[in-house]
């Protein structure tokens, strides 16, 4: 069985074609600036050129025919027809409080996706335009909505309630709801793997690190609390989100800036904040890390000018920032979780750099929690890798994450039943 895997945003959209009996990419690939110019990159994995050029896509429709094109293509392609792609796997962003799992697709949950969209205002209208298209181009083929938001249903009702007046809860499902289900689902459960393969009674702390970023509290198998909340902007700071903050900061920072609307506001919370906000350079980890060293390295550097030193000590006082925070979340969740048996690394930055699982790391010595340098500075890869130091009183891992196999899985499961 051949799933194609759709991640849609609002001008973005993203996919992998997965051959099922042997959980492979038979070829993945972007279509970006939807709606404003147009642009296609492919990768096929059966040894035939990849490609990447400007070809005009007015709407989502366009683009999900020009993937279509591209993965039947004699140059490019994949297959020979669209009848060998079996099933489609939507990545939904909000699921609100009706999806606790994925589903089949059909009208009942296309008017539940509407009512979501108030809660994801940005996102889930783009998830329906890619349902939409898909259904288009694949009027046959079961399609399956697998959402971010699932795995965080079981959250019991004081981590998701917020203290603020209860109406908005009961009247307008303003609540905690938490993002990046999928991937905090499948680490939780390669680690459970890892452990002995029996969820009851364990305790697990996965911290997904990437551009966004958030951290879960599993217990038994099931999300217990998670740091983002109802919108993806709260809990740690990210690439370029503020991460939780005083909302006060909203009129402040309108007046710092003259009055800016409450949008723009929230624009500069969620798209100038989190590292970059604080580095002033980038959003992207590799670049602060490198900025960060030029001054640590090379303290006596000649060349090195006081603006030099700045830009650097800006980027320490990001990753200083970033590290600790997670570092707090973590305790939080020893305390919700009522102690931890394994703290997991995924995503870019917890699969791929040991300095900043050293950083965060260092603060959880007060709960007898070490890594091995060692083994930390050779972790990563396709594999899981323990970097638990003798001694610690919680096992630590890295496991790279895949949500778009979590997708694929899902939507094959309940094609066949
Ligand atoms: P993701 O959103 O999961 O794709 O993660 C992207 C982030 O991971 C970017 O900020 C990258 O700079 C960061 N990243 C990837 N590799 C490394 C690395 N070796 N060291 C530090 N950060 C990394």
């Amino acid at each position: 069985m051949n799933i194609l895997v759709i991640n849609t945003g609002s001008s973005s959209l993203k996919y992998q074609l997965f051959n099922m009996e042997t959980e492979t990419i038979l070829a993945k690939g972007n279509c970006e600036r939807i709606g404003i110019d147009g642009h296609v990159k492919h990768t096929p994995t059966n040894g035939k050129p990849s490609l990447s050029e400007d070809v005009p896509m007015p709407s989502h429709s366009e683009a999900i025919n020009i993937v279509i094109n591209t993965l039947t293509s004699e140059t490019y392609g994949v297959i020979d027809s669209l009848k060998e792609i079996h099933a489609v796997g939507h990545r939904v962003v909000h699921g609100g409080k009706k999806f606790s799992q994925s589903v089949l697709i059909d009208q009942a949950v296309i008017d539940a996706l509407v009512e979501c969209v108030r809660l994801a205002p940005l996102h889930v209208p783009a998830n329906l335009m890619g349902i939409n298209a898909c259904q288009k181009a694949f009027p046959t083929a079961p399609h399956v909505a697998v959402f971010d938001t699932a795995f965080h249903l079981t959250m019991p009702d004081h981590a998701y309630i917020y203290s603020i007046p209860y109406e908005y809860y009961s009247d307008h499902d303003i609540r905690r709801y938490g993002f990046h289900g999928t991937s905090h689902r499948y680490v939780s459960a390669k680690a459970t793997e890892f452990l002995g393969g029996n969820a009851e009674g364990l305790k697990i702390i996965t911290c997904h690190l990437g551009n966004g970023a958030s951290l879960a509290a599993i217990k038994d198998g099931k999300s217990v609390d998670t740091t983002m909340g109802a919108t993806p902007l709260e809990g740690l700071p990210m690439g370029t989100r503020s991460g939780t903050v005083d909302p006060s900061l909203i009129p402040m920072i309108s007046d710092a800036e003259g009055g800016l609307s409450i949008g723009d506001t929230l624009d500069i919370l969620n798209k100038k904040s989190g590292v970059l906000g604080i580095s002033g350079t980038s959003s992207d980890f590799r670049d602060i890390m490198n900025t960060a060293e030029f001054h640590l390295y090379e303290p006596e550097n000649e060349d090195e000018s006081a603006e030099d030193i700045e830009t650097s000590e800006r980027a320490r006082l990001a990753l200083d920032t970033f590290e600790y925070n997670v570092a707090k979340f973590i305790g939080s969740y020893i305390v919700a979780l009522g102690g931890v048996d394994a703290i997991i690394f995924t995503a870019g930055v917890g699969e791929n750099s040991p300095a900043i699982r050293k950083g965060i790391c260092d603060w959880l010595k007060g709960f007898g929690i070490f890594v091995d340098d060692e083994k930390n500075g050779h972790a990563g890869g396709d594999g899981i890798s323990d970097i638990t130091s003798a001694g610690s009183s919680a096992i630590v891992l890295t496991i790279p994450t895949n949500e778009e196999l979590v997708i694929a899985r899902d939507t094959m499961a309940l094609v066949k039943g």
